[in-house]
């Protein structure tokens, strides 16, 4: 199974200052949130057909952590997915998840899953509050060196992808077939599709 890795670097984007109703507001919207067309699919049906998965995203709207998910081509495929922290406002936690675009809808709602098993993690450690200090909580676990950066991931994210990815095998074929109509219907922004992917 590819893994990713969590990514510990700092970040440029940042979400509005969030006042007032539009507070109440933000934290009644969805945790799990998205601009992507492909992501909102595989949220969409990772909820439909796997548990642990729909728990993953029930849980994060209980509580103050919002998770935004982007898509980047030029994600390195071995790297998969990463996720940052962004920033805190009104009372919540915002990160930003960044996924490969991925053609194969077991692996990507698999990781997906990973990603916001790391978002729950985030969640439910009230120490961690900006890029320094989740840095901080994830360097205690396990480490490696990537290209000379930092990076660390959890065993707990790895289980959650596996078990994502079992509770999808048996609807793969079907998934697959409504995947790729999403994704041809959609205009994938970036480089040509699969023009930098390395041979498999
Ligand atoms: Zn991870």
């Amino acid at each position: 199974m590819r893994t990713d890795r969590l990514a510990l670097a700092g970040l440029l984007f940042a979400p509005a200052q969030l006042e007032g109703a539009e507070r109440s507001a933000a934290a009644m919207a969805p945790h799990v949130r998205t601009d992507d067309a492909t992501v909102k699919w595989l949220v969409t049906s990772g909820a439909e057909y796997s548990p642990t998965f729909k728990r993953l995203v029930s849980d994060l709207d209980g509580t103050d952590v919002v998770a935004y998910v982007t898509v980047d081509a030029t994600l390195p495929r071995s790297l998969g997915g990463k996720i940052a922290f962004v920033t805190s406002a009104a009372g919540l936690r915002y990160l930003l998840i960044t996924v490969f675009p991925d053609d194969d809808p077991k692996r990507a709602i698999a990781l997906l899953g990973h990603e916001l098993a790391h978002a729950r993690e985030v969640a439910a450690d009230s120490a961690i509050v900006d890029v320094r200090s989740m840095m901080d909580a994830y360097l205690t676990g396990l480490i490696r060196m990537r290209s000379g950066k930092p990076i660390a991931d959890t065993w707990n994210a790895r289980a959650v992808q596996a078990q994502i990815a079992e509770e999808l095998r048996s609807r793969h074929s079907m998934m697959k077939l409504d995947f790729d109509n999403v994704r041809r219907a959609i205009p994938q922004p970036g480089p040509e599709k699969g023009a930098d992917r390395p041979p498999r």
